[in-house]
C-alpha cells in the first residue's frame, strides 16, 4: 500500500523520536506524583521543573511564568476567561480579530453572552489586522486583547509587537494563540510584547494533550477550574508528568533547529509552490506572500473543488481543506470569507503544510499527485 505524502502538519505532528524517549521513563519507572516528598516524587517534580524551564527557554520568559495545559483550547481558556474573571468589576470590553481559532472566539462569545462587550476586528486580503484598527476599538475598559500571532488555515502572520506597543501604551492586556507559530518561527515574548501566549504541544513534535499558557510576570488573571493548586493554581490536578517531559522536550529540538528550520521549511514549502503554480495555470495564493509561516501553502484550483481533488488522491497526499479542526463541512471557511474570497476560490482552497521530516522527493511526489489530479477532475469537467 502506497504511504501518502504527510503535508498537513498544521493539522499535528508525528511525536519526534527525542521526545518519545524523554517521556518514555516518566509512563514507566518514574511514575511519582510531583507532590510526593519522597524520591519517587522528587524525581517527577524534577522532571517537570526542568521540562518548564525547557518551555520558558523556547519564549524567552521564566519558568514561573509557564503554565502546562491539556491543549492549546484550555490555554486560550484559561487566558481569555482568567483575565475577564480577574478584570470583572473594572472592565467589560474584549477585542479579538475575525480570523481565531474558535478556542478563541468560542470562549469570546461566552463571556460576550455573559455581558461582556466584543470587538471582532477585520483582516484585509491577506490575512492581516490592522493595528491601527485595533487602536481605535479599544475603550477604558478594555480588559484584554487577543490576536493569533500566525493563521492556522493560511499562515498570514500578524503584527503582534506593532499591536503590543498600542495595548501596553493604552494600559489593555494582550494574549497571543502562537500554537500554529512555535516551533516554526522563533517566539520571543518581549519581543513580541505580550502578557499572555499560547503553545499546543502537538503543533510542534510532542504528544496530543498538552500545552502551556505564557503568563507574564504580574498579569491578573484567576483560576477558571479549582482543585489541588498545582501550576500556581491556574490548572490544578494531578500533573500530567510524561506529557509535560515530552513539551519540553520538544521545546528543546526546536531551540536547537531554529532558525535553520524556518529555512528549510520555507525552502520545500517554495518548490511545492513553484511546482504547482508550473503545473496549474491560474492558482491563486492565499494568505499574505511574505508575512506567512514558512511551512503553510494555501492556495486555490481554479475550477475545482479542494475536497474533490484531496478525495481524488487520497492515497498520495494527505492535506487539508481549510482547517483540520474543523473541516468536516463544506462550509466556507470563516477565515476566508473574513479575508473577502468569493464562493469559488474558497472551495478549491487546499493547506499544503510541510514540516521538519518532509523531503524534496515527497514534495515532488505530492506536486505531480496534485497536478494530475487537477488535470484528472478538469477533463471530467468538459
Ligand atoms: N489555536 C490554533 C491557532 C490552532 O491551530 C489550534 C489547532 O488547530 C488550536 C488553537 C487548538 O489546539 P488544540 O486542539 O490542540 O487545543
Amino acid at each position: 500500500m502506497n504511504i501518502p505524502v504527510y503535508l498537513d502538519y498544521n493539522a499535528t505532528t508525528p511525536v519526534a523520536a527525542e521526545v518519545l524517549e524523554a517521556m518514555l521513563p516518566y509512563l514507566a519507572e518514574r511514575f511519582g506524583n510531583p507532590s510526593s516528598s519522597h524520591p519517587y516524587g522528587r524525581k517527577a517534580a524534577e522532571a517537570v521543573g526542568a521540562a518548564r524551564a525547557s518551555v520558558a527557554l523556547l519564549l524567552g520568559a521564566a519558568a514561573g511564568e509557564i503554565v502546562f495545559t491539556g491543549c492549546a483550547t484550555e490555554a486560550n481558556n484559561l487566558a481569555l476567561l482568567g483575565v475577564a474573571r480577574a478584570l470583572a468589576g473594572e472592565k467589560r470590553h474584549l477585542v479579538v480579530s475575525a480570523v481565531e481559532h474558535p478556542a478563541v472566539i468560542e470562549p469570546a462569545l461566552y463571556l460576550q453572552s455573559e455581558g461582556w462587550d466584543l470587538s471582532v476586528i477585520p483582516v484585509d486580503a491577506y490575512g492581516r489586522v490592522d493595528p491601527a484598527d485595533i487602536a481605535a476599538a479599544l475603550r477604558a475598559d478594555t480588559a484584554l486583547v487577543s490576536i493569533m500571532h500566525a493563521n492556522n488555515e493560511v499562515g498570514t502572520i500578524q503584527p503582534i509587537a506593532e499591536i503590543a506597543a498600542i495595548t501596553k501604551a493604552r494600559g489593555v492586556l494582550l494574549h497571543t494563540d502562537a500554537a500554529q507559530s512555535a516551533g516554526k518561527i522563533p517566539l520571543d515574548v518581549d519581543a513580541l510584547g505580550v502578557d499572555l501566549l499560547t503553545l499546543a504541544g502537538h503543533k510542534f513534535f510532542a504528544p496530543k494533550g498538552v500545552g502551556a499558557l505564557y503568563v507574564r510576570t504580574g498579569t491578573p488573571i484567576a483560576p477558571i477550574q479549582f482543585g489541588a493548586g498545582q501550576e500556581q493554581g491556574l490548572r490544578p490536578g494531578t500533573e500530567n508528568v510524561p506529557q509535560m517531559v515530552g513539551l519540553g522536550a520538544a521545546a528543546r529540538l526546536a531551540r536547537e533547529r531554529l532558525p535553520a528550520a524556518t529555512e528549510k521549511l520555507r525552502s520545500l514549502r517554495d518548490a511545492l509552490h513553484q511546482r504547482l503554480m508550473a503545473a496549474v495555470p491560474g492558482l491563486i495564493l492565499n494568505g499574505h506572500p511574505t508575512e506567512r509561516l514558512p511551512n503553510t501553502l494555501h492556495v486555490s484550483f481554479p475550477g475545482i473543488v479542494g475536497r474533490e481533488l484531496l478525495s481524488r488522491i487520497d492515497g498520495r497526499v494527505a492535506a487539508s481543506v481549510g482547517s483540520a479542526c474543523h473541516s468536516d463541512t463544506d462550509a466556507v471557511s470563516g477565515v476566508l470569507a473574513a479575508m473577502g474570497c468569493d464562493a469559488s476560490r474558497a472551495a478549491g482552497a487546499v493547506r499544503l503544510s510541510v514540516g521538519w521530516m518532509t523531503t524534496p522527493e515527497e514534495i515532488e511526489a505530492a506536486a505531480a499527485a496534485l497536478s494530475e489530479g487537477v488535470n484528472g477532475l478538469l477533463r471530467r469537467r468538459r
